[in-house]
């Protein structure tokens, strides 16, 4: 085991040698131990308290009894570390950064979500033109890394989306559930039947793309159904 770890660390120094690795959020170059963000960036990142995601249920979820439960790892904040993460994440073909945040959140899940029976994961689906146009979807490669953990099994086709939305970032909540409003189908309701589902996001902000997605999922006859981002946002 410490054979392969050094191993690893000196092929790591060899290349970063040649070819340095450096921060998706500062830029600053990394060290053997850290991956895609540096420890300095990652310590600056605010977490998100229990306080705060009781509070956020009660604000994006508890109205329409859809989603059992929800954790977020952070709190999004503008212009700070994480949002350049995200970025990088989404628009800059780091889709590594959802693996390594994916990780994090699961190690998070197994020691204070550990009451959640998960039969199922299910990134929130982006519509093919969407992931046609960034190659990947981002919540799926966040779903590798929470499985990394957990062991579940992922299922990326079962919820299609089936309307091209507009980007939701400068809406309302009416606003955005409205755009959102009969954008997902379930393509085999057998394989979601009485399943325990968790959704998952890069950033959950009004809860209106997950309670969306949850609707479906019940009226296939979902059992419970719960959510996990990388952060949480006003
Ligand atoms: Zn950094």
């Amino acid at each position: 085991m410490i054979y392969t770890k050094e191993i690893r660390n000196i092929t790591i120094a060899f290349f970063d040698f040649f070819l340095p690795r450096f921060c998706v959020s500062c830029s600053a170059k990394l060290n053997l131990d850290e991956d895609i963000i540096c420890n300095n960036c990652l310590t600056k990142i605010e977490i998100a308290t229990q306080a705060r995601l009781t509070h956020e249920y009660q604000k994006k979820f508890k109205d329409h009894n859809l989603i059992s439960d929800f954790f977020s790892l952070y709190v999004f904040e503008k212009d700070k570390e994480l949002q350049h993460a995200i970025h990088a994440l989404k628009y800059n073909n780091k889709f590594r950064v959802g693996v390594v945040l994916g990780k994090l959140l699961g190690a998070k899940l197994s020691k204070e979500r550990f009451n959640w029976q998960i039969d199922l994961i299910i990134p929130i689906p982006l519509h093919q033109l969407k992931k046609a146009e960034r190659g990947y979807n981002q919540s799926y490669y966040i779903a590798k890394g929470i499985n990394s953990i957990l062991q579940k099994t992922i299922n990326e086709n079962v919820v299609r989306r089936i309307r091209y939305t507009q980007s939701q970032t400068t809406m309302n909540i009416s606003e955005r559930k409205e755009n959102i409003s009969g954008a997902f189908k379930i393509r085999n309701i057998d394989k979601v039947k009485n399943k325990n589902i968790l959704l998952v996001d890069d950033v959950i902000t009004t809860g209106a793309t997950i309670s969306e997605c949850g609707i479906i999922l019940k009226n296939a006859g979902a059992n419970n159904i719960y959510a996990a981002s990388i952060a949480i946002a006003d």
